[in-house]
């Protein structure tokens, strides 16, 4: 297959320098082996996504020298393939209903008979299983997946995905132990949105045929959550290439909020595509 990587942004926000860095290896990655770059717009979050980020987006991937084949993939038109996928997993008996709002699992770390101190996992505090017997309401609940079940169901199937990048190069495992107690039942499907981050970018870098992620460190423990799902829903695992995260000058990661590293404030200073391709260290 020909080599095909992607840049998946969600238009919440500025890009900035660590956005370029990922979109422009990606990018050379994909040319330099004669392969395909595809853009995706994330735009699952509509109480966030904005059509001003989502132009902005183009603008500034055009000003870097980028193109792409059109029309590109959304999120937000994609809800009944998500839907799909969840009814395929609670066939399974692997989803549950869940009504926990943050506090409700705040205090259920803290009850005394949960003992141990709380974990952390990809997506923040690892949840403490509150609702995982219980028969909770549809209207108003998440979707969680049951990951010691998942873990039965996979057997002695073993995990593992192929890391390219700095940090972590080589292949990866990933144990049933570690699923159940450094991942936990993660959300496949927010309350308000009817899907979640980590289900759509399974489903969506299969079916634009990704074979190599690129993205920031930051992403590679959820790396574990996406080949769970690739396995659970019968999808192939890309090989993953996790770059190392640009930092501002304290040594903070630069998040949405810095506006002060955004691309589109460098263009307005004057800067060239080969100036920020220089800031980035390519
Ligand atoms: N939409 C995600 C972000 O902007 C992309 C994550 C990914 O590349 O998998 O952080």
């Amino acid at each position: 297959m020909n080599l095909t990587t992607r840049f998946a942004p969600s238009p919440t926000g500025p890009l900035h320098l660590g956005h370029a860095y990922s979109a422009l290896l990606a990018y050379d990655m994909a040319k330099a082996a004669g392969g395909q770059f595809l853009l995706r717009i994330e735009d699952i979050d509509q109480s966030r996504a904005r059509p001003e980020w989502e132009a902005q987006i183009y603008d500034d991937l055009h000003w870097l020298g980028l193109e792409w084949p059109e029309p590109v993939m959304r999120q937000s038109g994609r809800m009944a393939v998500y839907q799909q996928a969840l009814a395929q997993i609670k066939a399974k008996g692997l989803l549950y209903r869940c009504t926990c709002n943050r506090r409700d699992i705040e205090a259920a770390i803290a009850a005394p008979q949960e003992g141990a101190p709380a974990a952390y996992g990809p997506d923040g505090v690892i949840y403490p299983g509150t609702c995982r017997k219980l028969d909770r309401p549809d209207k108003d609940a998440a979707l969680r997946l049951d990951t010691g079940e998942a873990s039965l169901y996979l057997g002695a199937l073993e995990l593992s995905f192929i890391e390219t990048g700095p940090v972590h190069t080589g292949q990866q495992t990933i144990t049933p132990h570690e699923l159940i107690h450094s991942v936990g039942d993660i959300v496949l499907a927010r309350r308000d949105m009817g899907t979640s981050y980590h289900l759509s970018v399974v489903l969506d870098d299969a079916a634009q045929g990704i074979t190599d992620v690129i993205r920031g460190e930051d992403l590679f423990e959820a790396t574990k959550i996406h080949v769970l799902l690739q396995t659970l829903l019968d999808l192939p695992t890309p090989t993953y290439h996790h770059h190392a995260l640009i930092r501002d000058d304290a040594g903070k990661r630069l998040a949405k909020r810095d506006d002060a590293r955004a691309i589109a404030k460098y263009r307005a200073d004057g800067a060239t595509p080969a100036d920020i391709r220089k800031m980035i260290g390519l």
